[in-house]
């Protein structure tokens, strides 16, 4: 389940794309463009409120279209042709109130002296603020409340570099998650923050390279995934080929353990890990971990869906979809009737009475953040008549801001106010399970080693200034 955010601040939960095609590859004159448009359709999980392709042209022009809500809703067959070029980068943006941040949607595109260049980020910046301080008193405007921003105007600080350089230049001054996708002339970059927080990785089009966030994108254009891009890499692909520049090192790796939760699709492999396995082993260690007696266990889909499978496997207590998801919540919902609003979680998930009657539930879900969720649907469970409903989370008490892009913030925490009976009490369940930070890294391989565990833990592994946070209720 998606949930609405107030934001006014540079946060990003978004998803991008990237691709390059060599000359002798293009069928069309838009073939980058289409190619990144199924790109960002495999993506969409990871934004649903803005959707934008540039692409650039022979000549080092760059066009872009992008617009608020769904790729399918953004780009029509006529959109995409009149984006042509062999290098396009997309960008899909979480959904947030409100429909008037179209200036914040990406890709950014903008000219310095090197020529145009678009730019494509997913991810935070936590010096931000002090970095367009420092901008705008050296001159800098901004049109955006967007951190991207920030860095297309670092970039043309030092456009007396080359591009990689330049970029190089720009990732020592920057702090924080992110990946970047850059489409300038005759080249495609991608760029990966030192620790590897935000996930990016490099695949081969026949004639082409892509860039994604997650591999998934790969499968659905029918590119090969070669691997990861590297934490502190940049990877420049031009007509030479792919080339490796290894701008920041650090030994010390931080991969968002929220990827594999809940923001990424099972079906991606994310730096060797796939998403699905590692959700069905969270569940299954939380079956270890609860031993509950029940009749059936009912994820909440689709995020609860693959741990709800290991949970299942693990104790024997059969699956079954007590609840149907409405997939095709679109754009449309931004400004819900209050009527429609009054529904709440209902216009997206309604109870199979038939499944779930007079039942001892086990409902699993990959996390709370608010609690509000959660609540409505055990509600709905019991009005369609189960006998108990215990929750259980496939992930730890979730009670600090991340400031690296997955866009949680501590007051609505509920985790961060209350203890997990003031939590149970709240949400009104029989019982309530969180998996143990222990358990969460027992079911990721490689033991838990080289994870950003921060919003479980309050342990930045770049630090925030300012930030004091408080403990867990
Ligand atoms: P709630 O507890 O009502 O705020 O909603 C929790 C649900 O939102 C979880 O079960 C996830 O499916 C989903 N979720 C978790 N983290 C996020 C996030 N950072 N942004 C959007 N949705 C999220």
């Amino acid at each position: 389940m998606g949930h609405v955010l107030d934001d006014d601040k540079p946060c990003h939960e978004c998803g991008v794309v990237g691709v390059y095609l060599a000359e002798a590859a293009v069928g069309e004159p838009a073939e980058a463009a289409r190619t990144a448009f199924y790109g960002l359709f495999a993506l969409q999980h990871r934004g649903q409120e803005s959707a934008g392709i540039a692409a650039v042209d022979e000549n080092g022009e760059a066009l872009v279209h992008k617009a608020m809500g769904l790729v399918s809703e953004v780009f029509s067959p006529a959109v995409i042709e009149g984006l042509p070029g062999r290098i396009a980068v997309g960008h899909v943006r979480y959904s947030t109130t409100g429909g008037s941040r179209l200036l914040n949607a990406q890709p950014l595109v903008f000219s310095y002296l090197r020529g145009m260049v678009a730019l494509a980020h997913n991810g935070n910046l936590v010096n931000y603020l002090e970095l367009r301080d420092r901008l705008a008193t050296l001159g800098s405007v901004f049109q955006t409340s967007t951190d991207t921003e920030v860095i297309g105007n670092l970039l043309a600080r030092y456009s007396q570099d080359r591009l990689e350089d330049a970029l190089i230049k720009t990732m020592i001054d920057v702090k924080g998650g992110y990946a970047l996708v850059l489409a300038a002339r005759d080249t495609l970059v991608g760029v990966r923050d030192p620790l590897g927080i935000r996930p990016l990785c490099l695949g081969k089009l026949e004639g082409g390279y892509v860039l994604a966030s997650e591999s998934c994108a790969l499968d659905t254009i029918g590119a090969e995934f070669l691997r990861d891009v590297a934490p502190g890499e940049i990877v420049v692909i031009d007509s030479r080929g792919v080339t490796s520049l290894c701008a920041l090192q650090s030994r010390q790796r931080a991969h968002c353990v929220f990827e594999y939760i809940y923001f990424a699709r099972p079906d991606s492999t994310l730096d060797g890990i796939n998403v699905n396995r590692a959700r069905r082993a969270m569940g299954a260690q939380l079956a270890r971990e609860t031993r509950l007696q029940a009749d059936i266990v009912v994820p909440v889909p689709d995020s609860g869906t693959s741990a709800a499978l290991g949970y299942a496997a693990e104790s024997g207590i059969p699956f079954e979809e007590g609840l149907m998801k409405n997939r095709y919540v679109g754009r449309t919902f931004i400004q819900p009737t209050q009527k429609m609003r009054d529904l709440g979680v209902r216009l997206k998930l309604n109870p199979v009475a038939e499944v779930v009657a007079g039942r001892r539930i086990i409902l699993v879900d990959d996390s709370i953040v608010r609690g509000t969720t959660s609540r409505q649907i055990v509600s709905m469970l019991r009005t369609a008549g189960a006998r108990e409903v215990h929750l259980v989370v496939a992930s730890p008490p979730t009670c600090h801001s991340c400031y690296y892009g997955i866009d949680t913030h501590l007051p609505e925490l509920i985790a961060a106010r209350l203890d997990v009976e003031g939590i149970r009490a709240f949400i009104g369940a029989d019982s309530l399970h969180y998996l143990s930070v222990e358990g969460m890294f027992s079911a990721l391989d490689r033991g838990g080693e080289g994870f950003c565990v921060a919003c479980f833990d309050g342990r930045y592994p770049v630090p925030v200034e300012g930030v004091r946070e408080g403990g867990c209720g």
